[in-house]
């Protein structure tokens, strides 16, 4: 069976799916390991540590789909309309492992599913214990947290933690994180590591004990609205207009005293709540910096842009494309965990081929296309989007 691993071409793509130990794993089942030329460099993963793991470098593109049993992706293979055709060249019946943002791209999945792949999505693991070491959401989004309070650091031209010099007293930086999921909790963490003063906005009642374990303080908009705001899979909803109305008074009062403002916050499926307003921005002290890790979903503050870096009101709000693609090397080496998890447990080891267990929790919730159709029941049902 011949896994192969391109070399990902979307702009601001800077990870890869496999890493030399997944590649080493992988081998030691009995697979044959093809990755493209130059797949790792920007991961810091070179061509010759692949090599040492066992695996063969194809030149281009088409060398390494050609034959592929078993695709690896990040970001999912681009359309021709989008330049180059990378699903044209997947092989019929070769399982492709990616992120597809698939529930809101319907036309994308047929495209797979036209082309004869069984394609899965990453993105839709099920958030249960089993699958923990294969959700990808989540190491990415740690890696994102992080990355956002570094980003944030080197573009405020203050101290983040306390200071006291015989010059004088440098005041410890204040953060406020909206949104405490899983990048919004290492946002905390991070920030207070660096020794920050840290408040935090969440619409779900369990996150306060979350902040507040990390040294955080949690800001309470409406303890009564806040029971009901979590889905049964642990993700938020979209809060009636009263909420929203308490929320942004609140906010507003939170950001004018902030330094640094870190958004997280999101809504399975919907575009990322507005959470901090222009009027908002404005009431902000010169010098601030917002850094909107929502940006790609609509972002949390209107002013941030995608892919930039831009000024306004005094105010800099930094709009990063892709941000766990900044910590590129540590990002691949968890997704390409991720991806080996997930994978492995579908090898015959006898066979050395891939079998999905079709009554699998993990495969029905990530599997997007067999045989030529979308098997997806949030896709194969008439009227998905
Ligand atoms: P997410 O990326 O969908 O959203 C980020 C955060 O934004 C969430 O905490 C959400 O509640 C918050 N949010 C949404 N609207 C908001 C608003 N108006 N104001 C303030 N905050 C708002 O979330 P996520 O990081 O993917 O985590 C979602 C849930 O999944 C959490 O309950 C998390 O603990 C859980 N989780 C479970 C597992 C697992 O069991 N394997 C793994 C990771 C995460």
């Amino acid at each position: 069976m011949k896994i192969a691993i391109p070399k990902e071409r979307r702009a601001h793509e800077t990870r890869v799916a496999a890493s030399p130990d997944t590649v080493k794993k992988f081998v030691g089942l009995g697979c044959s390991v093809q990755v493209e030329k130059d797949a790792g460099l920007a991961a810091s993963f070179t061509d010759e540590a692949y090599v040492a793991a066992g695996a063969t470098i194809a030149k281009t593109a088409a060398a390494v789909y050609k034959d592929a049993d078993v695709v690896l992706k990040v970001a999912r293979p681009m359309t021709a309309e989008e330049g180059t055709d990378e699903i044209a060249q997947l092989k019929p019946g070769a399982a492709l492992f990616s992120v597809l943002s698939a529930l809101t791209s319907k036309d994308y999945c047929e495209k797979l599913a036209a082309q004869g792949v069984d394609a899965f999505a990453m993105e839709l693991m099920p958030r249960i214990s089993r699958a923990q070491s294969m959700d990808v959401l989540s190491s990415q989004s740690n890696l994102a947290g992080y990355k956002a309070v570094i980003d944030a650091a080197a573009e405020f031209n203050h101290a983040l933690p306390m200071m006291m010099t015989a010059a004088g007293t440098v005041p410890p930086a204040r953060v406020l994180v909206m949104g405490a999921g899983v990048a919004g909790l290492q946002a905390i963490a991070t920030a207070k590591r660096l020794g920050a003063v840290v408040y935090a906005f969440d619409v779900r009642a369990a996150a306060k004990e979350q902040v507040e374990s990390l040294g955080g303080k949690f800001v309470i908009v409406d303890e009564e609205a806040m029971k009901s705001a979590e889905t049964a899979g642990g993700y938020a909803k979209e809060m009636g207009d009263e909420y929203k109305k308490k929320q942004a008074q609140a906010t507003a009062e939170q950001a004018a005293k902030a330094d640094i403002i870190i958004c997280t916050a999101l809504i399975p499926g919907k575009p990322a709540p507005v959470l901090i307003t222009e009027e908002m921005v404005k009431g902000m002290k010169p010098g601030s910096v917002i850094v909107d890790l929502a940006v790609e979903a609509g972002g949390n503050c209107p002013l941030s842009e995608y892919g930039k870096i831009v000024k306004k009101h005094g105010v800099t709000l930094m709009g990063h494309a892709n941000v766990p693609g900044r910590v590129a090397a540590d990002a691949s080496m968890l997704y390409a965990k991720n991806i080996w998890n997930f994978v492995s447990t579908m090898i015959d080891k006898e066979t050395k081929t891939l079998k999905p267990k079709l009554d699998d929790e993990l495969v029905q919730g990530t599997m997007i296309s067999r045989d030529g159709k979308l098997v997806h029941p949030a896709l194969a049902a008439e009227g998905g989007k």
